[in-house]
């Protein structure tokens, strides 16, 4: 049994046969550890699995979470937690952004809202006494600098008040969201918003009368202000294997790897040129594969142009010419390859952060940006 299953993990060398995001599910385990190995035993963990788990398989990444343990699951939307709850998912979800005309069935679905301004506070307060809820649970989201959602620091008396006497909401968290926290640079701020998140909190629970769950940081928070961790943190990222941070990365394992395939092969003559626009033109005898993955399955424009290196045989071959809608061409003049040989975009060591960073953007970007038409192929 162990034997086979071993043979099965090793076999994916080769024949894919077709573009394919894999899905390393032992990897997300190992990161899971070692995220909850920087915290305090008690301290809950909450897994950000929006945008389909960062554009991996938002399915199976939950189930495995919660076969896990983990505390709490976090969306951006309300549909992303239906989704959740449609294939059997039990743990608590909080949605980061609900928009009102959601709140029924984010209700209706036992999804978590997070309250983040007067309006949406008024609003729901509305839906659940119409829908004669009692102590339906939200969580209270404060802005101390990002200043992107949440309400102010002097909004505590608001909030209060508005609560008086009336037994709709159970404030389960209070929480807050820093704008830079993988920036050491931005350090003094960092700490200035952890400080001004104390302060909302004690305020809170002196007018609330009971002390709800309070958490601040994500990934690059639990890395650089482990003291802020209070009674959890929200990981997304660093679940998916990337730290923002090279030694942070070195201990993680990337979870999904985007694998592809040689489609066809062709001998370039110098001055030829190869794709749309005649965007790469041949400075003398060129190899090209054409591969069957473009725009369309999430590698932008962007990566075209000779900026960006995919891996052939382990070695790098450059995306020249503009980017298609399907396909992009590479050059792979020196590496002794043929048609139906498999090609690492990026994953496992050829880490999605370096792929992102040739097109001056982000491993969160590219990761999310890999389309729902590229197969996901789940390993246990
Ligand atoms: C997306 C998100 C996170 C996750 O951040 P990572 O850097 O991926 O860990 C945490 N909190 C909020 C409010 C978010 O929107």
């Amino acid at each position: 049994m162990l034997k086979k299953s071993f043979l099965k993990r090793k076999r994916p060398m080769n024949r894919i046969g077709e573009t394919t995001l894999e899905i390393d599910l032992s990897a997300l385990e190992h990161n899971f550890d070692h995220f909850k190995s920087r915290l305090d035993p008690q301290t809950k963990f909450l897994a950000v699995v929006k945008a389909f788990a960062y554009g991996s398989d938002m399915m199976s990444i939950a189930k495995k979470l919660e076969a896990l343990n983990v505390d709490y699951f976090a969306v951006a939307y309300v549909k992303e937690g239906v989704l959740l709850r449609d294939a059997g998912i039990e743990t608590p979800i909080l949605v980061l952004h609900p928009q009102v005309t959601n709140f029924s069935e984010l209700i209706d679905r036992n999804l978590e809202p997070s309250l983040y301004s007067r309006r949406i506070l008024r609003e729901f307060l509305n839906v659940t006494k119409e829908k004669t809820r009692h102590r339906y649970p939200v969580h209270l989201k404060f802005n101390t600098g990002l200043n992107r959602l949440g309400f102010w620091e002097n909004d505590v008396d608001h909030v209060s008040k508005a609560l008086e006497g009336r037994d709709e909401l159970e404030i389960v968290s209070v929480f807050s969201h820093l704008a830079a926290s993988e920036d050491e640079n931005e350090r003094a701020f960092s700490l200035q918003q952890i400080d001004t998140f104390k302060k909302i909190s004690t305020a809170l629970t002196q007018k609330l009368g009971h002390r709800p769950v309070r958490h601040i940081l994500n990934t690059s928070g639990i890395v650089n202000y482990p003291e802020a961790q209070f009674e959890m943190v929200r990981s997304g990222i660093g679940l998916y294997g990337y730290g923002n941070h090279h030694v942070i990365d070195e201990t993680l394992k990337p979870v999904a790897t985007l694998k592809t395939v040689i489609s066809q092969m062709h001998k370039i003559e110098p001055e030829e040129s190869v794709g749309y626009n005649r965007a790469f033109k041949s400075d003398g005898y060129r190899v090209t594969a054409t591969l069957p993955i473009g725009h369309a399955d999430g590698i932008g424009r962007r990566y075209g142009q000779g900026k960006t290196h995919v891996f052939v045989k382990g070695e790098k071959a450059l995306i020249i010419g503009n980017v298609c809608m399907d396909m992009i061409m590479i050059d792979v003049t020196d590496i002794d390859c043929e048609e139906g040989d498999e090609v690492i975009i990026f994953g496992g060591k050829h880490s999605a952060e370096e792929f992102a960073a040739s097109a001056n953007t982000i491993s969160y970007e590219i990761l999310t940006a890999i389309s729902q038409r590229v197969k996901r192929l789940i390993i246990p």
